[in-house]
């Protein structure tokens, strides 16, 4: 019998795991009869009691595992560490909050079981109970990050999918520091099978993104996926070399025929304004990378581990 390997990053959700724990034994219980499953938690730091929650499911049931890590790594991470503790045929990623239904585990694996595909994908079909704001930025993003990336990015897809362990070891060969999961799912390739699902609402606790950390997260997607950015910092550097050409040009041609006298200093500022401000722009993209190749040759670990369902009380 295949086993799943169901990897859940939890970041302060004392209040959903035990209602997620009860909704997926549901689910691991009617599946009983197809496969074998395990549960790899993975504590990102978290600052209420989730640990304790998790102490207790391992000693609860002998399916359930859990990584703890020394401080709040991250989802990425989180997710990185998970699936590299999973020992699984097939595994999984799931939030730990239910907006990921556990009842389509049972479609999921089936699909991979007629042997077409590699991983079974989900995607939700409304952004419902996400703010204005956030909806509108999303979209955007997946229209800026389609046009700037060869990598594709599914818009509204989730980390919920799941892949076999093939699809697991390619993605882990990848080790890089600065991950981007949805990226690198696409980038690895192999056959996807995507099914939609209406938005669920998260079942306690709150969400962990607010504006800024999911503007640095779309930053940190295009930096990972696309160099896009930096020939747009090229060509307009080309772009202000030739408004320039053609400026120099006519006041030449004008103080030769006309003898024009000086003039035009508040038009001066304006283009210096312009033209610093586009430089600090290209500065800032090039910049942007640099820091990320630095952050990368440091090599410093993805995630640090304080405690395990082994180690643990
Ligand atoms: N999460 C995490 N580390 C973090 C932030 C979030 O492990 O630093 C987990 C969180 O516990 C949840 C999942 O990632 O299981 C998705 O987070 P959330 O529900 O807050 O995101 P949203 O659904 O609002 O996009
Ligand atoms: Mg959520």
């Amino acid at each position: 019998m295949k086993k799943i390997s169901i990897v859940v990053p939890c970041y302060n959700e004392e209040e959903s795991l035990p209602l997620f724990y009860k909704e997926v034994d549901k689910v691991t219980e009617k599946m009983a009869h197809k496969a074998n499953f395990e549960f790899v938690f993975v504590n990102d730091g978290s600052k209420d009691k989730t640990l304790e929650e998790l102490r207790k499911l391992a000693k609860k049931d002998k399916r359930v595992r859990y990584i703890s890590f020394s401080r709040n790594f991250g989802k990425e991470a989180a997710m990185y560490a998970g699936l590299e503790h999973a020992e699984g045929d097939y595994v999984t990623t799931m939030d730990a909050d239910l907006q990921d239904p556990p009842a389509l585990l049972e479609e999921m694996f089936d699909t991979l079981e007629t042997g077409e595909y590699d991983c079974c994908a989900t995607k939700s079909t409304s952004r419902n109970g996400y703010s204005f704001f956030r909806k509108l930025f999303t979209k955007w993003f997946y229209k800026i990050i389609g046009k700037l990336s060869k990598t594709e990015m599914v818009a509204g897809a989730r980390d919920f999918r799941l892949m076999t362990r093939q699809m697991v070891d390619a993605i882990l060969s990848m080790k890089e520091y600065n991950r981007y999961s949805k990226g690198l799912f696409s980038f690895v390739g192999f056959e996807t099978k995507w099914i939609e699902f209406e938005n669920q609402d998260r079942v306690a606790g709150t969400t962990k993104w607010n504006f800024w950390k999911l503007f640095a997260y779309a930053i940190d997607g295009i930096v990972a996926f696309s160099t896009t950015p930096l020939l747009i910092a090229a060509f307009l550097g080309i772009l202000f070399c030739f408004v320039a050409f053609v400026m120099i040009v006519v006041i030449v041609v004008k103080t030769l025929a006309f003898g024009d006298p000086v003039s035009g200093w508040p038009s001066l500022a304006c283009i210096i304004f312009l033209v610093g401000g586009i430089n600090l722009f290209c500065t800032g993209i090039i910049g942007e990378y640099l820091a990320k190749t630095y952050l990368e040759t440091k090599q410093r670990p993805i995630y640090i581990i304080k405690e395990t369902e082994k180690s643990g009380k």
